[in-house]
């Protein structure tokens, strides 16, 4: 192993080695309470909140006030989401990631900051270019892009996703549905 690759390994344990969020594992944000980060506590209050509320009319056999079942089952599947997140980035320094993987959230970050895909076929290249440790080191840097660019659009791509759909017609949700707009995650599960 170089120093190299030495050093960019010992970064990703440090990095990963503090107490995280038990939903999305982020390993800059601190916890909050009972376990969790405050963007993933705030997610998991929402959902408790909503859940009573939507419950309580149901007791009273009363309609719900427009929407709120809808924001119930919208913030289920964002909490979802936020444990997904956990799944696809948690302990990157631990995990196998290949140059495909690289040229996918490469690929995804550029897709989605420049609307344009400026790294379709760079697989080899990145397989080839950087040691194991080295593309770790690099998945990772750009997670914590595509971490903060899908936390921004949780919320609406729940709204609207089949997902939100299938828990308002009250059939099971599917639980091996991947983060949106991420292929990356697929091939890492
Ligand atoms: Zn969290």
């Amino acid at each position: 192993m170089s120093s190299k690759s030495e050093y960019a390994l010992e970064f990703l344990i440090n990095a990963h080695s503090g107490p995280k969020c038990a939903w999305c594992k982020h390993p800059n944000k601190e916890i909050y309470r009972k376990s969790l980060c405050s963007s993933c506590y705030r997610i998991s209050r929402k959902v408790k909140q909503l859940t009573a509320l939507a419950e309580e009319y149901r007791k009273q056999d009363e309609p719900a006030p427009l929407g709120l079942e809808f924001d119930r089952d919208t913030y289920a599947v964002v909490a979802k989401y936020a444990q997904r997140e956990g799944k696809s980035y948690d302990n990157i320094q631990e995990r196998e990631i290949t140059g495909l993987q690289l040229e996918w959230e490469l690929s995804h970050v550029s897709k989605w900051f420049v609307k344009t895909d400026l790294f379709y076929g760079l697989a080899s290249v990145l397989e080839h270019s950087f040691t194991a440790d080295q593309r770790r080191l690099f998945f990772y840097l750009l997670s914590l892009m595509s971490r903060a660019h899908l936390r921004r659009g949780y919320k609406q791509r729940a709204a609207y996703s089949d997902e939100r759909r299938r828990l308002s017609h009250g059939e099971p949700s599917d639980e091996q549905h991947p983060l949106p707009e991420s292929r990356v995650h697929r091939a890492s599960q």
